[in-house]
């Protein structure tokens, strides 16, 4: 299996199949497994091999086939599961850390992630914000004690991209775990761990789902993170993703490089066609060579992703009539969806945000944030061109 390429290892890598021999990965629908015997379920309890189950927070037959195929995908030893993405954030940073320990990170972040820093910080962990984009800003940040380096490799929503490969080099010279979202590069363009990633972290929601189904999370390591750091953290406080869900995700995979080079490919045309028109004051789209960072995007993952942002002439008021004519893309606020999606991040996703935060992080009035989806390209610029005729 180590030999297979992405696309083989999607649709088999960690396949286990019951005494049935059922072609379809099986939903093995149960919070609990049975013992033979009470010394078996004690043994199981001291140590349980990869095929022995005690209990759904723990470990699901179908989960396991979505670890350990997302894992072969990553190149990581071992992954865990969890039932959001953010819950995979969270995990993968709080089991590593404790009182006193210090954290550099991107600012660009998810607001949500964000929100979890805030959290560490509550309980003692020192939080440095950092420029991503300015590999200064992390040599002067990071320092002997720093325990972990936190990113975005594709920032949400303003996609600033973060040369993965340097910040890894800058963490490890200081003994520091880096730990990246990858959500927007997706495991079809990642290179992550071998830019230097020692943790990658996913939300599933997006595009592994891909259909905007369920709720999901992985975070991707060694065996020695994934199984003595992050899974007694994760095991006793309950994120666990259900069974149903890691179905759901295991489908997902089955065509996911297809639908993601497909949406990057229509991103592109679309941010190709859009960029300079008069009522967009940038189209910012890492495949774009007028993108800061094109360069290190194309050598992280080969392509800009299928999320282009835009900004809106008239700030939110441009930006609202431009959402609010448009016809086949939809507002709302997941991404990596077949449907294209668009979302008003300053009022939405990241409206929590002091106003100065937003300033900092690009977030202005008029941006909006678009993910493309797998309808016909030319439709979707014809939608995106008639809306903004709108503004
Ligand atoms: C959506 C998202 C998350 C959170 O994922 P959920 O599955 O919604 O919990 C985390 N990071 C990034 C970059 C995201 O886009």
């Amino acid at each position: 299996m180590t030999d297979w390429k992405t696309r083989t290892k999607l649709i088999h890598a960690g396949a286990r199949r019951s005494q049935y021999g059922e072609m379809s990965e099986a939903i093995f629908l149960t919070q609990g497994f049975v013992y033979d015997s009470a010394e078996q379920a004690e043994a199981r309890f001291i140590e349980s091999g990869p095929d022995e189950f005690i209990y759904a927070r723990y470990g699901n037959p179908t989960v396991r086939i979505f670890e350990e195929r997302m894992a072969a995908i990553e190149g990581t030893e071992d992954a865990f599961a969890t039932a959001s993405g953010m819950a995979a954030v969270n995990g993968a940073l709080t089991s590593m850390l404790k009182a006193g320990d210090h954290v550099v990170a991107a600012r660009a972040l998810f607001g949500s992630c964000l929100y979890v820093l805030e959290i560490l910080g509550r309980f003692g962990v020192e939080v440095t914000l950092v420029d991503g984009t300015d590999l200064d800003q992390w040599r002067a940040a990071v320092r002997e004690g720093t325990k972990a380096v936190f990113l975005e490799s594709v920032s949400n929503p303003t996609l600033e991209v973060i040369d993965v490969k340097s910040v890894a080099e800058i963490a490890h010279a200081v003994g520091a775990t880096v730990v990246v979202d990858n959500v927007f590069a997706t495991p079809t363009f990642s290179k992550a761990v071998e830019l230097g990633a020692d943790v990658v972290v996913y939300s599933a929601t997006k595009h592994i789902d891909g259909s905007g189904r369920c709720l999901g999370g992985i975070v991707c390591g060694t065996k020695h993170y994934i199984r003595k750091v992050l899974e007694p953290y994760l095991k006793h406080t309950g994120a666990a993703l259900s069974p149903f869900n890691a179905w759901v995700m295991l489908k997902g995979m089955e065509t996911l490089d297809l639908r993601v080079r497909q949406q990057a490919a229509s991103a592109l045309a679309i941010a190709e066609a859009l960029n300079g028109h008069d009522k967009l004051v940038r189209v910012i789209y890492p495949g774009l060579k007028d993108h800061a960072q094109h360069a290190i995007a194309m050598e992280q993952m080969g392509a800009g992703g299928t999320v282009v942002t835009l900004e809106v002439e008239g700030g939110q008021e441009g930006a609202f009539r431009f959402l609010n004519a448009l016809e086949i893309v939809t507002i709302s606020n997941n991404l990596g969806d077949a449907k294209s999606i668009i979302t008003h991040p300053a009022t939405t996703t990241h409206q929590r945000l002091p106003a100065e935060q937003k300033v900092l992080l690009g977030i202005t009035p008029g941006l909006v944030r678009l993910s493309i989806g797998l309808e016909d390209p030319e439709d979707l610029l014809a939608d995106l061109t008639r809306a903004l005729a709108a503004v």
